[in-house]
């Protein structure tokens, strides 16, 4: 393994599942729904399939029934706030956002140019900045007991910026705080992008799990349009985590960067569920304030399990987890602590110390995700009670 790589290892994500499966403990590690997504979306990738659309390889930029989606997407849901994009020019399908995250900063980072990411960050961004040849510099969230919440620290994120800095890799709804960034944050941020000629990579696979406040996408700040690469995802929106498809949407010339690292990557995306994606983004807007109500349901009921155990629990606005401090419970090291609960309590929860480069900044927390059933969800946090 090369040096750029040396220092990442096997994800987290890899390892906990491992142990969930070896321990028989419920995984509320890595973050992928229990039940899959609408049957009638399961059935158009099968009719895809059938009727041999997307068997053989699609185009490069993806499907234009998809393209046209994601298109159609933007509009529906951001076009109040004067975002649309043009399938043809500023639309790339993408394998999963995983692939999204990768082909943007390869196509768009010259060696050591730097990269401010938010800490703790999801996983894959220090390793593609890594492979990009890029230097990560972190920006930490910081966690406020008080309110039991995340808050970025605007004075750090401009003083963060130097000459070198070519661009911003943000993530709105946040994993793993969950945090939602604010319209003040995010003008802030699209202020300073402006002010320092910065680009802005934003991953906003969570869009749609947003339970207090509200997503807005960088993108439709003033000045953001055309210096934005968005990323979202069908894995979140639609729980089908296993399908990879992705998406970015950004200007003409942004979309041409990226679908340049794209087709030497995958070169094209699984055709058949590139269909059934189209199909899915069309759904009413019932399917997605339903999705979102019971992921929030989910959330309070774990919220609370985690709470009667003795953790801190941090309350997110948005996506599948919850950050815990475990300080209350006498332990200071979520490492430790994550790969010993499967023993003490039969479940399996990520310590956020992989998400930072500052590793004792993240030291007490760990993560749990309830984008799971009411029965396990339940279940886990009996167990939790007991330790
Ligand atoms: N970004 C974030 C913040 C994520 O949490 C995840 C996966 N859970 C991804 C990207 C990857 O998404 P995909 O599965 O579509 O590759
Ligand atoms: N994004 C998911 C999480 O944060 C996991 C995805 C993965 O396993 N790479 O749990």
């Amino acid at each position: 393994l090369n040096r750029r790589l040396a220092e990442f290892g096997t994800t987290i994500f890899a390892e906990m599942s491992a142990l969930a499966l070896r321990t028989g403990s419920i995984n509320l590690g890595q973050g992928f729904p229990d039940a899959d997504g609408p049957e009638e979306v399961r059935e158009a990738a099968v009719r895809a399939l059938r009727d041999g659309r997307g068997n053989q390889y699609p185009p490069g930029p993806g499907v234009p029934e998809l393209r046209t989606a994601v298109a159609a997407h933007q509009e529906r849901f951001y076009g109040h706030l004067g975002l649309a994009y043009d399938p043809d020019t500023e639309v790339l399908v993408t394998a999963g956002a995983t692939e999204a995250i990768a082909a943007s900063l390869l196509a768009l980072l010259e060696p050591g140019d730097e990269v401010i990411a938010l800490e703790p960050y999801y996983d894959s961004y220090a390793a593609c900045i890594a492979m990009a040849g890029g230097r990560r510099v972190p920006v930490t969230l910081h966690a406020d007991p008080e309110s039991a919440t995340y808050r970025l620290d605007l004075d750090e994120l401009r003083d963060a910026v130097t000459d070198d800095t070519r661009l911003i890799l943000l993530n709105t709804p946040h994993n793993p705080t969950g945090t939602v960034l604010t319209r003040a944050e995010l003008t802030a941020i699209a202020e300073l992008a402006v002010e320092r000629n910065l680009l802005v990579i934003t991953d906003e696979v969570y869009e749609h799990l947003v339970f207090e406040g509200e997503h807005l996408p960088l993108a439709s700040f003033p000045g953001m349009r055309d210096r934005t690469v968005t990323i979202g995802s069908a894995g979140k929106t639609f729980s089908f985590t296993g399908w990879k498809v992705g998406w970015v949407t950004a200007a003409p010339e942004l979309v041409s960067a990226v679908r340049s690292a794209k087709q030497f990557l995958t070169f094209v995306s699984a055709g058949p569920f590139q269909y059934a994606v189209a199909e899915a983004l069309a759904l009413p807007d019932d399917y997605y304030t339903g999705l979102r109500d019971d992921l929030r349901a989910k959330r309070d009921i774990l919220a609370t399990g985690l709470a009667d155990a003795g953790f801190q629990v941090f309350r997110p606005s948005g996506t599948y987890f919850i950050t815990t401090d475990i300080r209350p419970l006498g332990e200071t090291d979520g490492f430790a602590f994550c790969r010993a609960l499967p023993e003490r309590a039969g479940v399996v929860a990520i310590p956020n110390a992989v998400f930072y480069d500052h590793k004792d900044r993240g030291a007490p927390y760990v993560r749990f995700a309830f984008c799971k059933s009411v029965d396990l969800l339940e279940e886990a946090a009996g167990r939790l009670k007991r330790l």
